[in-house]
Order: structure tokens, then sequence, then C-alpha cells
């Protein structure tokens, strides 16, 4: 492993599951590595037991293999790996570069709240920072578990260069003495974060702007273990359209939704690749080849991306149009399988499938829309709002265009887009309805709604005896207005 190896990680913590947020720092962590030709690792940072949820390995894990984003190395488990923090804990503390604490957690509650009143920050008061031998020996023997603090130093400032933000500082009074070790004798994260990133070889860390009040401490500790840090970039926060953090409240909820509401992983790759990247101030279409061609640091902004889902369904409805009309059909099939009514037939006919997709292609934003805007191709009979088969007209216009339009239609042999039309077009002037109305009313009858795709198309793929059956339940219920 040469020292100009370019190897990034993706190191969530499996306290939940992960969102548009943690899925965007594993995409640029992963255009990274492909642009660089480096190795995309992926590490999961399970040290908070208490914190640890069921199955979100297996979600993290899936939703990085939906979008495509493979890795190179990984998962490793820092659960599996305790001796080494274990190890390097005690070396820091050998050194003089950390120190045991027996503070209960009782003492550091109370503290906190005491701080907390006087609106002071939050800190440890250091007090067994400078235990002697014999007041340790006590501690020890009173039988009380000891966490390992890092001994910040009290003074100074600590500075390092993200590839982002340029140059940042804190002053070291703020760090805290933070822990390294638990009383469960697992790392903190701050310990095992560095370790590993050292261990892994890790050359850059691309991680979320809410963990740069971190790398202070992880500096410290690469100072301390005479370890040479990786390089940062710090993303910059993703935030909802009204400017607060992105939450549920905006639609983000974990990625595998995304995939259970027909969401593209291309059309979401390219999307989310907008979320504080860009390649100029105007393209908003680049495929994962592109990507990874022009992805650079240079291009991450500084400030705040937006999360715009109206943004997001519109992507997704130009990635689906993209789709080859069998591909289309193919993954609408799923989509169609799972929420169709119960009272649809299964299993579905494919070759019916194939007549109806092309003409939602268009119209869907997601494939999750696909059985809403098709549902009625399925059903057997339709439920009719009364009020719209008459909306625009009386009932005895619409049962005498609906008589008619019977009339007309039932002697037709070849039923198609073509035929239709050319006698249900000139019937609307002999009914001495405009089109708008009488088009409107066949399509309530035929369809159950007033927005569908074509009607001549609508009618040609439902066929004769499922349009005949629907104008004569259509003209029951408005005779039945009456
Ligand atoms: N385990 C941290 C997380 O859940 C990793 C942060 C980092 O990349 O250092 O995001």
């Amino acid at each position: 492993m040469s020292h100009s190896e370019i190897r990034v990680r993706f190191a969530p913590s499996p306290t939940g599951y992960p969102h548009l947020g943690n899925i965007r720092t594993a995409l640029f962590n992963w255009l990274f590595a492909r642009h660089h030709d480096g190795k995309f690792i992926l590490r999961i940072e399970d040290t908070d037991v208490a914190r640890k949820v069921a199955g979100a390995v297996e979600n993290i894990t899936e939703s990085l293999k939906w979008l495509g984003l493979d890795w190179d190395e990984g998962p490793y488990f820092q659960s599996q790996r305790l001796p080494q923090y274990q190890e390097i804990a005690r070396k820091l503390v050998d050194q003089g570069h950390a120190y045991l604490c027996y503070c209960s957690p009782q003492r550091l509650e109370e503290m906190r709240r005491e701080q907390m009143r006087r609106k002071q920050p939050p800190k440890y008061d250091r007090r067994c920072r400078e235990l002697t031998g014999q007041q340790r020996a006590r501690l020890e023997a009173s039988g009380v578990t000891p966490v390992v603090r890092f001994k910040t130093p009290l003074e100074e400032e600590t500075s390092f260069h993200d590839l982002i933000r340029g140059k940042v500082t804190f002053q070291n009074d703020t760090l805290d003495d933070f822990i390294l070790l638990k009383s469960d004798s697992y790392p903190t994260y701050h310990l095992a974060n560095v370790v590993d990133d050292h261990l892994m070889v890790i050359s850059h860390v691309l991680r979320a702007d809410e963990w740069l009040s971190s790398t202070p401490r992880h500096i410290l500790l690469y100072q301390v273990l005479d370890w040479q840090p990786p390089q940062f970039a710090h993303l910059p926060m993703i935030l909802g359209p009204d400017k607060a953090k992105l939450s549920k409240r905006h639609g983000a909820t974990n990625i595998i939704d995304y995939q259970r509401q027909g969401y593209l992983p291309e059309a979401m790759i390219n999307f989310l690749s907008l979320l504080g990247w860009s390649l100029d101030d105007k393209t908003e279409f680049l495929s994962r080849e592109e990507l990874v061609k022009h992805f650079t640091l240079e291009r991450v902004g500084k400030t705040a991306a937006i999360f715009n889902k109206d943004k997001l369904d519109w992507m997704n409805g130009v990635y689906l149009r993209k789709l080859t009309p069998e591909q289309f059909a193919s993954q609408s099939t799923l989509f169609l399988q799972r929420d169709l009514p119960p009272s649809v037939k299964h299993p579905l006919d494919n070759s019916y499938i194939s007549t109806i997709t092309p003409l939602i292609q268009e119209r869907a934003k997601t494939l999750g829309d696909v059985p809403r805007l098709a549902d009625f191709f399925f059903l057997g009979d339709l439920e009719y709002d009364q009020s719209l088969l008459i909306k625009g007209t009386d009932t005895a216009s619409a049962t005498k265009a609906i008589e008619t339009s019977l009339e007309r239609l039932k002697p037709l042999e070849a039923w198609n887009t073509a035929s239709l039309e050319d006698i249900l077009r000139p019937l609307a002037t002999e009914l001495g309805l405009t089109t708008s109305k009488f088009f409107g009313l066949l399509r309530v009858a035929i369809t159950g709604r007033t927005a569908s795709p074509p009607l001549f198309q609508t009618m040609a793929v439902l066929g004769k005896e499922r349009c005949l059956k629907r104008l004569n339940k259509a003209l029951h219920e408005i005779k039945m207005q009456n």
C-alpha cells in the first residue's frame, strides 16, 4: 500500500437507518475514491452498544448496494477490534497523555446540571486529572470502574487545514478532557475513529460538517500518538427548504424508503451529487461515469445545500422517461404487483401491462405512481363519483351522450385508437357538446377520474368489452340521479 494511495471510508454508526445526509457522505467518498482510482472502505462504528439499532447494518449495506456504491474493503466492525483501542488507551495512560477518571455518572450529571444552570458549556471539571497515587489506589480499591480521559492541553489552540473550509482553529480549553475508553471498555467514537483511520491508512476523511468540532480532538490524538493525520474535508450541511436541519418532516426518511417509493438509483445518485457539489452553474444531469470523471473537492461548496423534494421528483421523472418502454414496464410490474388494490386478480398479465405502461411513462414521477395512475386498467367495476359524471352538463345530455356512444361503439370491430377517435370526435358536434365536455364525460365513465392518459388510447388498451361495460354502468348511475 503506497502512501500516496487515496483511501477513504464511509463510517456509519448503526444507531439508525441511513438517511439522505448519511448517503450523501457515502456518495462523495465513493466518487472521490473512484475519481482517484483509490479505495472505498466500509467501516461500521458500532461502539455505542446502548444505541445500536437492530437491522441497521443490513439496512446500510442494502442502501449502498441499491445505489451501486460498491466498497473495496470491509465492512469492518469496530466491536470486533476492541483490543486495539484498549491497547492504545493503555499506552496513552502510560505515557501520561490520558488518565483514569473515577467520577460517578451521578457526579457528572450533577456537574452538568449546575453548568447548565450557570449557562456554562458542559465540561468535565478535571477532578481526576491530578489524582495522587494514594487517591487513585483508594478509588481503585472501592471497586469503581474508571473511564480513560484524554489530557487535553489547557492552553493554546489546535488548527488544521480543511480541504473545503481552509484553516480551522479551536481553543484547546473548549475541547474538554474527552473520554477515550468507557467503563464498559468500549472506545468512544474519538478513539476508535482515530485508531482505525490510522490503521486503515485512510488518506482523506470526508465527513459531514457536524463532525468539525471533533476534528481538533482527533488532531491532538494524532499528535500524541505521533501519527500522520489524514486530510480532512467537512461536507456542507443539508437543510430543508425552510432552512431547518433536514428531518423526517421534509420527507427525508431512510434511504431504502426512496427505493420503496419508486425512485431510481441513478436519479438518486445524480440528485445527491448536487447536494453540496456542482460541475458548474448549470449542469443538472450527470451520469455516474460523468460524476466519477468530474468529482473534485474543489467544487464542493462551503454553504449549506438545500434539499428540494420537488426537484428530486422532477429529476426522477426525467430518468423514468429515459428508460426504454421494456425497462419501464418491467420495473413498473413490481410496483403494480405490490400496490394494486386487493380486488385485482393476480398474477398480472405481463403483455397487458406492456400495453399500459407506455401510457403512464410520461406521467409518472416515481414507479410508486404507476399503480395509482393505472389502477383503473386492472379494476373490474369502477366506483363513480356521480357528480363527476354530469359535471358541466346535466343528466339528460349526459344520458344521451353515453347512450349514443354505446350505440355507435357496439358494432365497432376494429377497436383501436384511430377508429375510436373517428367515431367519437364527430359525435361531440352531433350531440351539441364541446369536445372537452364530451370527452370529459367519457373519461370519467371509462376511468372513474377526470385525469388519465389520452382517452382513445386508454379505451383501446382497455378493450371493447371493459369499455362497454363501464359505459353501461355509468349510464345506470346517471339515470339513478333522477
Ligand atoms: N460514526 C460517525 C458517523 O456516524 C463517523 C463520522 C466520521 O466519518 O468520522 O457518521
